[in-house]
């Protein structure tokens, strides 16, 4: 799908920079961030100039693309949502998108959940890029001037996992793997058979009830594949959100990473960057202030379909053991 000019494309936004007044200091998550300041499409993203040399190039493979949140940075103000809803023409969560109540105002596409300020609550078939806002005892009394509760705000979305168990038990052959290698799921090819949401380790993919088939984010292949950066990337005022190479936004996150360890901020962890853990790593990896489970994410994911060859292996040897029981008994009653 290559749509129109839309509101994403606009080059250019508003930028941290590592000489912005204020930066240095040592509670300023932000200090001294090296960001990627002007024009996406020609500064930062050494990959989009690196990817764009790939496009038109039959044969030349482009690397591994993804995402590293800094949810460091991360303001909340859901200009990723938003950008996600409009560049791919994704519903308002109305009618209970498996993330909030089915009430008059949530029809109306008004869902307040009466919670927090975290208005769309979770994942969902009609929620890509979901921002929560969670709220934490401070690590330090510094951090909120004396007061019991700190923010911590983080850009979820679909982790575009190296093994990812959603495209193992598509039996339609919705759900494929690019050439960028995330994971996009066909609408038209989906049956809405449903096997893929319990199957994700994340809680990710879901059924749009009011259309039946299941949908999620698709890192916008249509926008990666032209050489643009992904809406929400693209959005991002504070680029929490960057769109590049795995490998490059690897060492970048290890650099941020030292950085606020330096800075002292020594609760700091790196989420589903780790080649070896239990999903291969993610293509969508994040920078959190907090354990996992504080943002809801799982501590220690695992591929869904990691046991399954085995579990084959032990149905087939199961069941050849049947047959030659059955065959003796026959053979010894004849
Ligand atoms: S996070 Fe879930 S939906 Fe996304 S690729 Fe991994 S298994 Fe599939
Ligand atoms: S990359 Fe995913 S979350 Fe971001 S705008 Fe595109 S579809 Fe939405």
């Amino acid at each position: 799908m290559t749509g129109p000019a839309r509101p994403g494309d606009t080059p250019g936004h508003p930028t941290q920079r590592a000489d912005s007044p204020g930066a240095g200091s040592a509670l300023d998550p932000t200090a001294g961030f090296a960001t990627n300041v002007g024009t996406p499409h020609t500064t930062p993203m050494t990959g989009q100039v690196e990817r764009a040399e790939h496009l038109g190039m039959p044969g030349v493979r482009p690397p591994r693309y993804g995402f590293f949140t800094d949810t460091s940075v991360c303001i909340g103000c859901k200009a990723c949502e938003v950008a996600c809803k409009e560049w791919n023409h994704v519903p308002a969560d109305a009618g209970g998108s498996g993330s909030g109540p089915t009430s008059e105002a949530a029809l109306q596409g008004m869902d307040l959940l009466a919670m927090s300020y975290d208005n769309t609550g979770a994942l969902g078939g009609n929620t890509w890029r979901h921002v929560a806002f969670v709220e934490a005892p401070p690590k330090r009394p510094q951090e909120t001037g004396g007061g019991d509760v700190r923010w911590l705000m983080s850009s979820d979305v679909c982790k575009h996992c190296t093994h990812a168990a959603c495209l193992d038990v598509c039996p339609t052959g919705s759900l494929i793997r690019t050439e960028f290698d995330t994971v996009y799921v066909q609408p038209d090819i989906c049956n809405g058979c449903g096997y893929c949401v319990p199957a994700c380790p994340y809680g990710v993919i879901d059924i749009r009830p009011e259309d039946g088939r299941a949908f999620k984010c698709t890192l916008c292949y249509d926008r990666t594949k032209d050489g643009l950066t992904p809406a929400c990337a693209q959005a991002c005022p504070t680029e929490s959100i960057q769109f590049g190479p795995l490998d490059e936004l690897r060492e970048r996150a290890d650099r941020r990473l030292a950085q606020l360890h330096g800075q002292g901020v020594v609760e700091a962890q790196l989420y589903g960057r780790d080649p070896d853990d239990g999903v291969g790593g993610d293509g969508a990896f994040f920078l959190l202030l907090d354990e996992p489970e504080v943002y809801g994410l799982p501590p220690d994911p695992v591929v869904t379909t990691r046991d399954l060859p085995a579990m084959w292996k032990r149905a087939a040897v199961a069941a050849a053991g049947l047959a030659v029981a059955v065959a003796g008994a026959f053979l010894g009653a004849s």
